[in-house]
């Protein structure tokens, strides 16, 4: 059968994907939603009292990192920026479509979970919050989204006491637990597909726990979640 696309001007940006462990196939990548805010020791560190309803910002598919499971990946330090942040995350990957879900029904959508950082131009997101300006430029560069492999969610053993962590050049910055999540994942997704219609493909970046802070160039950053996975990334000078 012959394709009835249209032909392009260009050649047509690739799809972009995310390994699955233990397979040869791969997560094709929609939209990636990030939540703000959702661990109270975190929170607190960045100056607010720990409950709010939770709040989202978006970074493009492409600008994703993908590492497979004991390969270390590299992001290059951005420009316009000297305090590079990291933040290490529990990342919710969308298997099936929905708009309005009620938690109840909220995990029927997900298929699996990955180890994400949330990298963060933190003094260009300080100083779009204090001009009350969109959070793009700090959140949304090139290269802001490291992730490791997705783990289906049958074999993504989960829950409350689950270590999240973070050490950058072998000593610890960020650990938590997933049970410390303000909004939960069943949460997190009802919310989300209120305000977005969620589609197969769609990532959720949970938020982050306390410890966030700059890395420079030459840092090691090694993301652990149990059960999950672990994803390692180099930060290395920016390119000419
Ligand atoms: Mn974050």
């Amino acid at each position: 059968m012959t394709s009835t696309l249209p032909e392009t001007v260009f050649a047509a940006p690739p799809t972009v994907v995310v390994p699955v462990a233990g397979s040869s196939r791969v997560f094709p990548v929609r939209r990636i939603i990030c939540v703000g805010r959702n661990y109270v020791e975190h929170a607190i560190e960045m100056g607010h009292t720990g409950r709010e309803p939770p709040f989202f910002f978006l970074k493009p598919a492409d600008t994703l990192v993908a590492v497979r499971e004991g390969e270390v990946g590299r992001m290059h330090y951005p420009g316009a920026t000297s305090s590079l942040h990291h933040e290490v995350e529990l990342v919710v990957a969308i298997g099936q479509a929905g708009r309005d879900v009620p938690v109840e029904r909220a995990m029927e959508h997900v298929w699996g979970y990955a180890v994400g950082l949330d990298m963060t131009r933190r003094d260009l997101q300080n100083e779009a919050k204090k001009q009350g300006r969109p959070w793009c430029t700090g959140k949304g560069f090139d290269e802001s989204a490291p992730i490791g492999e997705v783990v289906p969610a049958d074999r993504a053993a989960i829950g409350p006491d689950t270590e999240i962590r973070l050490d950058v050049n072998g000593g610890q910055r960020q650990r938590s637990t997933i049970g410390k999540l303000i909004w939960s994942v069943p949460e997190i997704i009802a919310h989300v597909s209120a305000l977005w219609d969620l589609a197969p493909g769609d990532l959720i970046y949970t938020g982050t726990p306390e410890g966030v802070a700059a890395v420079v160039a030459g840092d090691r950053l090694d993301a652990r979640i149990a059960g999950i996975g672990r994803l390692q990334v180099d930060i290395v000078p920016r390119a000419a």
